[in-house]
């Protein structure tokens, strides 16, 4: 069989590509994912008690990119769900990211807005040139609150301290001088009705993609025939590291069901303290799902396993600049995705790259 194109990876990027060129242009495509289930790091499940589990830790989906939104709704309905996030610190739950009700909960008197800023304006380490994930956080709120919130969290999980991380880790949490408690502002958001996984299935549904399940792509890359390559995995393994490895790190996840209807007061809670695992996930408030048991997950960082996060330090991005200027010499080859472009992307970014591209090979041909 010959392949109008063969797609490396079922997650969002994979899938996407391979819907948009089955249903858009009408393409044969070849999609191989080398673990045995689509949907990639928002693969989610029914579990051994009936309650639907994610697999790979609390994925929500979140958006101000109107076009995006309205694309993924074509294959889902939303449940509504509105992400709020509790953080365990100094023996007290309190919102998280930090906002007025954060700052009254762990110095015991109000705040308004005003009072806000001025408390940290005198904590505020003046930092000209930001230049790490830790300036970030102590130019904006001081070294006390970094400590409590930021510098073990992100040591836990990225096995690195904020200072050795680039701005932009740190940046994704903003400082809240309201009560707002959202803890993604973007208007759209939600969990799919029924699941990641059955919208993933909807979305590779047409007779005109083949799905391989356990399929690594160097399997397939010499036997099958196929007129371009989109690939979604580790940029590095593509090109058998030759430039060396680009650090990825991993998670661990440890489930348990628990014979209560509710475990916690929020679908995550953070535990920036001692503890050796970073957060808490309860998915039945990321699902609405209604049932008398719960499964809760704990997520460990890890050295070693499956490529979760690409590793953003400076040496990391001068290594990743030399695999790309590879890929760019490549013909109907195209790397796109959190592995493949080594990008801290969220899903609906992915999801922006993926049709910003499809769009290029229906335009280019
Ligand atoms: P992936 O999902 O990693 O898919 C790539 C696929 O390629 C994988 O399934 C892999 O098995 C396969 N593959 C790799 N190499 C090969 C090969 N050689 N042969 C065959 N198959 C191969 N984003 C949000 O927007 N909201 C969230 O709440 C959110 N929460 C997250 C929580 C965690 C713990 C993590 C780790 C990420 C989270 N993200 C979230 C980010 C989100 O997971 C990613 O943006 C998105 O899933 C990336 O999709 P992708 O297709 O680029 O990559
Ligand atoms: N972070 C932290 N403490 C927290 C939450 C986040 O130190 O309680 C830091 C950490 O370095 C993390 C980054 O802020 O990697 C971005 O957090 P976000 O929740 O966006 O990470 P995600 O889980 O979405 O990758």
């Amino acid at each position: 069989m010959v392949y109008d194109c063969l797609i490396v990876g079922a997650g969002w990027a994979g899938c996407v590509l391979a819907e948009r060129l089955a249903n858009g242009l009408g393409q044969k495509v070849l999609l191989v994912e080398r673990s045995n289930h689509i949907g990639g790091n928002a693969h989610d499940f029914v579990d051994a008690h009936g309650l639907v589990v994610q697999k790979y830790g609390p994925h929500i989906f979140h958006t101000r990119l109107r076009p995006v939104w309205d694309y993924v709704s074509r294959f889902t309905d939303w449940n509504g769900y509105v992400h709020r996030v509790l953080a365990q610190v100094a023996d007290r739950v309190v919102c998280l990211p930090i906002n007025l009700d954060t700052l009254e909960r762990l110095y015991g008197r109000p705040f308004t807005a005003e009072q806000a800023r001025a408390f940290y304006a005198e904590r505020r380490v003046p930092i000209e040139k930001i230049e790490n994930a830790r300036d970030v956080v102590v130019s904006q709120i001081g070294q006390e609150l970094y400590e409590l919130f930021y510098e073990n969290y992100t040591k836990k999980l990225w096995g690195l301290y904020p200072h050795d991380l680039a701005p932009q880790v740190t940046r994704r949490v903003p400082i809240r001088f309201d009560r707002d408690t959202r803890y993604f502002d973007d208007p759209c958001q939600g969990v799919p009705k029924d699941g990641f996984t059955p919208m993933f299935e909807r979305m590779i549904a047409s007779p005109d993609i083949t799905v391989r399940l356990g399929t690594d792509y160097r399997s397939v890359a010499t036997s099958e025939r196929f007129g371009r390559l989109i690939y979604t995995g580790p940029i590095d393994e593509y090109f058998d590291y030759t430039y060396g490895r680009l650090p990825y790190r991993s998670l661990a996840f440890r489930f348990e069901t628990l014979d209560v209807e509710r475990f916690q007061d929020a679908g995550v809670v953070n535990y920036p303290g001692e503890q050796d695992y970073i957060r808490i996930t309860e998915f039945k408030h990321l699902t609405l799902q209604k049932h008398p048991k719960t499964t809760i997950c704990y997520e460990y960082g890890a050295a070693e396993g499956r490529p979760c996060y690409p590793v953003l330090t400076e040496a990391n991005r001068q290594l990743c600049e030399r695999y790309k200027a590879r890929a760019d010499e490549l013909e109907r080859v195209h790397f796109v995705g959190r592995l493949a472009q080594y990008e801290y992307l969220n899903m609906d970014q992915v999801v922006e790259r993926a049709l910003a591209l499809y769009e290029e090979i229906r335009t280019d041909g």
